[in-house]
């Protein structure tokens, strides 16, 4: 992913050694969500969001951990020097008022729209261009703070939440420089976990240091009822400039109003979860300002959100209320609604590299 990953690729590659290779089946898998109060409006292509669309997300770092002897190692290293080096020095560089606003940084993304043979678009897994670009529009929102509910933001959080700043462009260029629009169409009679990894993000991807890439498909095993709505990977050594960087996302999460690619797309800047890893008050996520949370906030209550009034949430940890307004907590779509600045400062960080990261 551009330039950030580039950086921590070679910043933390001098540090780790160990072997990258063959990570294919480590994935940062992600979803949530339950029925929002707009369902009905969805695309037809669209499913209705449910708790049983749940994460693999600590099942996949087991198995990042049984293909890659070093990963633990690297996880360390990111949560107990990379993360706060980074929120430190941004928080230093806001106190010294060096920083008075963020520029607003573009990243060109592709949409690589994986279907079966013989659909055209609009039909089945072969989205249409209109939806694509209105997924586009979701994610820009969610990274501009321009999303419903943000300016509804009580205060409670008013010194918390955080506008990225960040831009999501469809590339207007392919790798060779022609003109695009930034969505590519691909045919394959099957997909399987194995065959995305192995055969078709190879076969697709577009540089991971120029692009950010979005792979629309089926899913294998997600249905209506349940199952994963899509995942990406966190920036550790191996992954940033790899052919397998980038999200996979379900199309029956993709389109308008579908949070599910902001949420992807945090992990792929490298936040975790805000109850951490494994859950348990002693799990943190590493972000100094994210109140502790001992479990997502969906496994413990559902919350009725609307945009503009926000119930308080539950208290796992210290009596701290979950920031269930958080994009990367488990909550109804319509309660996500912000990052925390600590979160928007390592995404930034990560993007631009140098920095704290630079001297570590
Ligand atoms: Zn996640």
């Amino acid at each position: 992913m551009i330039q950030f990953i580039k950086f921590i690729a070679i910043s933390l590659g001098i540090v780790f050694s160990g072997p990258d290779a063959n990570v294919s089946d480590a994935l940062v898998v992600e979803t949530n969500e339950t029925i929002s109060s707009d369902s009905l409006k969805l695309e037809p292509h669209r499913i209705q969001e449910k708790l049983t669309h749940t994460c693999g997300f600590n099942h996949a770092i087991d198995m990042m951990k049984k293909i890659d002897p070093d990963y633990e190692a690297k996880m360390k290293f990111y949560d107990e020097v990379v993360l706060p080096a980074i929120q430190k020095e941004a928080k230093a560089r806001r106190k010294s008022g060096l920083q008075k606003r963020a520029e607003v940084l573009s990243i060109p993304i592709v949409f690589h729209i994986i279907h079966k043979p013989g659909q055209s678009p609009g039909s089945g897994e072969n989205l249409d261009d209109q939806t694509i670009i209105d997924q586009l529009e979701t994610l820009n929102e969610d990274f501009s703070a321009l999303n419903p509910g943000w300016a509804n933001i009580p205060d409670r959080w008013a010194d918390i939440k955080g506008n990225p700043e960040i831009k999501f462009c469809l590339a207007e260029f392919d790798p060779q420089g022609n003109p695009s629009i930034g969505i590519t169409r691909h045919e394959y009679q099957t997909v399987t976990d194995a065959n995305i990894q192995s055969v078709i993000k190879p076969a697709t991807f577009w540089p991971t240091q120029d692009y950010y890439n979005v792979w629309t498909l089926s899913i294998p095993g997600t249905t209506a009822a349940g199952g994963v709505a899509g995942y990406a990977y966190l920036p550790y050594p191996g992954t940033p400039g790899s052919n397998f960087d980038g999200t996979v996302l379900d199309y029956r999460f993709t389109g308008k109003g579908s949070r599910t690619l902001s949420h992807e797309l945090g992990h792929g800047l490298g936040l975790k979860h805000t109850w951490g890893n494994s859950g348990g008050c002693g799990d943190d996520d590493g972000i100094a300002d994210t109140p502790a949370q001992g479990a997502n906030t969906n496994s413990i209550t559902y919350i009725p959100c609307n945009g503009s009034s926000w119930p308080m949430g539950p208290s796992t940890c210290n009596s701290l209320e979950h920031m269930y307004i958080n994009y990367m907590d488990y909550v109804p779509s319509a309660c996500r609604t912000t990052f925390s600045q600590g979160q928007v400062d390592v995404m930034r960080s990560v993007l631009l590299g140098g920095g704290p990261v630079g001297q570590i």
